[in-house]
Order: C-alpha cells, then structure tokens, then sequence
C-alpha cells in the first residue's frame, strides 16, 4: 500500500462537487465536514490510505421513482419519490421521509449525509438514509394523502426491511403518513415487520415519548449546553421557528424548565406572544385542525402575526432553537441573531444554518449546537422503537424519557470532549463531525473495501 499519504481536502472536494454538480443543499453538508474532520484523517494513517473521506462521501444506493396517484377530482397526479441509502457501517440504515415540494436528490443526499453522523451520535447501531418526496399535502385531503402513501410506498417496499432500512417520519411525515405507508407496506408484504417503519401510532407498535422526541432532545441537549456555561433555560427568554413536530415539543420543554418562548413560525410569518406561547392552542391549530398561525393569534388576543422570518424579530432573547428548515438563519439573520442578545443557538431542524452564519455565530463567541447532535433526540427514540418491536414490548414514557435524556447528555459530553481533544474547545460543530465520523470510519474500515 502506500505510506505517508498526505490529505488534500480540496482535492477531495472538487472531486465531490463535479460528480454532483447542482447539488448545492449536498455540497454545503460535504463542504461543512470536510472543513472540520480533517484532524481526525491527518493523524490517522490507514483513513488516508484506504481513502476512508472519499468513500464516506459516496452514498451505497440512491434509487429514484415515480409516484403516480389519483386526487379527489379524478386526475391522476404524478411526483417523484426518493430513497437514499447513504451508509450501512454501523447498522441498518435510518432515517425520515419528507413530503415538500423543496425535495430533490440534492435535498434528500443532503439529509441522508447528515444522518450519517448524527445516527453515530446517538450510540446505537443505526446507519444513515433518508427519503421523500416532492408531493405536497398542503390543501389535500386525508384520502389523496393516503392514495399518495400507498403509491409511494407500492414501490418503497422492495427497497426498505426492519433489517435493511427503517424509514421514519420528517417534514410533512407524522403520523398519520406513517400509518397509511405501513398499512400498504404489511398489505405488500404479507407479514407484520413492526420494527420496518418508526414513528408508529401507538395502538400498532409504536413508542411513548417518539412523537415529543426530537423537541424534548433537543432541549435536553442545549440545556447540558447552557449549564456548563453557567446559564440556564429558568427565566430565559427563548425563540423557535417552525410550528411543526420539533418547535411544538421543544417549546412545551423548555417551558417545563422555566423558560418563556415568546415566537414560533410557520412558512408565511410568526407569531409574538409576550405571554409566552401556548401550547395546547398551538397544537390545536397545527396538528388538529392543520392550519396556519393566524389562527393563532386570531385565538389569543395578546399576541401578534406577523408575515417574514420570525429571526428579523426585534426583541432581546438569549435562546435561538431553529427548527423550521435548511438555511433559514444567512448571515444577515446570523447578524440580526447576536445584535439581539442571543447568547446559544441550537439547531432543531437539519442545517438551518448557512455556512458563513455559523462561522459568523462562532466568530461572535454565541454557543451553537449544530443539528447532528442537537436533534439526534428523534432519531435515537426511532432506535429506542426498534429495539421494543424486536421485543415485541413497550416501555413507560418514562423509561422512554429517561433514556433519551441520558443519550442527549452522552452526546453533549462527547462533542464537547472530542472538540477539546482536538484544541477546538467549544466548537461542536468541529466536536461532533469528528466523533460521528470515526466511528462510522472504524466499522468502515474493519468490514474490508465496502
Ligand atoms: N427525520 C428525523 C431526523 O432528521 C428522524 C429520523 C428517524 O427517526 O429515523 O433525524
């Protein structure tokens, strides 16, 4: 073989970016991870001789489909439906659908990429996937949604398995997506494979404390990020974008920890409720009656709507937890961001951050949790699920938790650790690109040229 290698990274990503030309949402994940694990390559021999980052940048299988469907008034519809089955290492690959009309292959190897690594903080034995589609349910009905599952999943089936690949829901994918795709997927299969989908309803084997999962984490994890900074959610003014299933239950936890969220978004503007957010109406009107946050404001007379970025918001906050899309927070947002007061953000969405918003963030000295780890809460409860129907039990909320909690504090202590370990104390962006890549790097390389 040969010895002494040296690690030209930019050549890897030049490279990278001509093989996936017009893939930016793709691009600026590789970008991230190539600017930050390349300590971990350097001193490692055997990463540079077996060519570890170019293979880890490839994804095993990416399959492309039609999905063709029938709406309410007869005419037949036709998206396009995705699967990428990005990394096997460590274990079957995981990871959510999203239904958006924003969904391409740049997209979906993007959130696919990111899962990776964020499935490796989470400590169990979960690869990397992703999926979805650009169908969009807003304004459909319960029925063309279902037409639209079943199709979509008519083909999925032959490319997933509770041993192969465990989808689960993202954006637009709750549960109600999830019990139409595993109603088709058993039909298709003719067996009962409870662990093949996560996100599950709970009367057909689904876990207590999923649905709150990515929300509690998140909170959980910033909190271990705040306490070793001396600061503390109890009083602290906080500010969350997106209404869906990661604002909704980050907003109810912080509250539980003293906390007064003042904003939440959705895709048209935000909501300003002094009072501190309501969740049960909330709730009401996004996950009931599915409609926007004017309804919201209509309900509470305190509080306001208004049409943007809930991050052109002009108030003092301390709390950032971005859980609405990618690259909602640029630069100029990233500015607005610190001349605010904010002190931490954590992302709850996957990449809300731009690169240069990040960097101007960290520059500023704020405390970021990047998305990896700060909304592994998710997708380790989608493991915890997996675990009970291989068991065929269920576990209390609280034992659900208890040990969702103790993975958010293992991983705040691992990136906080690993980017010490590497003389870049505080940068978790840094701490957890470098401790989700090795370990996916070490199985990589003990299982041969794969
Ligand atoms: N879509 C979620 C994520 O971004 C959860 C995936 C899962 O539970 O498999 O991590």
């Amino acid at each position: 073989g040969k010895t002494n290698t040296t690690l030209d990274t930019q050549a890897i990503y030049d490279r990278v970016a001509k093989l996936n030309a017009n893939e930016p949402e793709f691009l600026q994940a590789v970008k991230e991870f190539l600017d930050t694990v390349y300590p971990a390559v350097e001193e490692n021999e055997a990463y540079k001789q077996l060519n570890i980052l170019e293979r880890i940048l490839e994804p095993e299988q990416l399959v492309q489909f039609r999905v063709p469907w029938v709406d309410d008034a007869g005419n037949v519809q036709v998206n396009r439906g995705f699967r990428v089955h990005f990394n096997s290492a460590i274990g079957p690959y995981k990871g959510g659908l999203r239904f958006h009309p924003t969904v391409t292959a740049s997209v979906v190897k993007f959130l696919g990429f990111e899962q990776v690594f964020k499935n490796s903080l989470t400590g169990l034995p979960i690869g990397g996937g992703k999926g979805g589609s650009n169908f969009d349910p807003k304004g459909k009905s319960d029925m063309e949604v279902m037409r639209f599952c079943q199709s979509f999943m008519t083909e999925l089936y032959r490319h997933i398995g509770e041993n192969t690949d465990v989808p689960a829901g993202d954006i637009n994918v709750g549960g109600r997506e999830i019990g139409f795709l595993f109603g088709q997927y058993k039909r298709l299969k003719h067996s009962n494979d409870a662990g093949v989908l996560t996100g599950k309803g709970l009367t057909y084997g689904g876990s207590l404390a999923r649905t709150e999962a990515t929300g509690y984490g998140l909170v959980y994890l910033t909190d271990e990020m705040l306490k070793a900074k001396g600061l503390t959610f109890k009083d602290t003014t906080v500010v969350v974008s997106g209404s869906g299933n990661v604002a909704i239950y980050a907003i109810q936890k912080a509250q539980q920890l003293g906390a007064k969220v003042v904003a939440c978004s959705d895709s048209t503007g935000y909501i300003y409720d002094a009072e501190g957010i309501d969740v049960a109406l909330l709730q009401e009107v996004k996950e009931v009656k599915r409609a926007r946050l004017t309804e919201y404001a209509a309900a509470r007379p305190n509080a306001v709507y208004k049409e943007g970025s809930v991050w052109e918001i002009d108030i003092e906050y301390t709390v950032a937890l971005p859980s609405a899309t990618q690259n909602e927070i640029d630069l100029e947002l990233a500015k607005k961001l610190v001349a605010n007061g904010v002190k931490a953000v954590a992302e709850g969405a996957n990449m809300p951050t731009t690169l240069d918003g990040v960097a101007y963030l960290q520059a500023q000295g704020v405390l970021f949790a990047p998305a990896k780890a700060a909304n592994a809460g998710g997708v380790a409860t989608s493991a915890l699920e997996m675990s009970q129907n291989s068991q065929r039990l269920s576990w209390t909320f609280e034992e659900v938790d208890a040990k969702l909690k103790e993975i958010m504090q293992d991983i705040y202590k691992n990136i906080s650790d690993t980017a010490k370990q590497y003389g870049k104390e505080d940068d978790f962006v840094t701490g957890a690109n470098i401790a989700g890549f090795k370990k996916v790097a070490d199985a990589m390389i003990s299982q041969g040229i794969v």
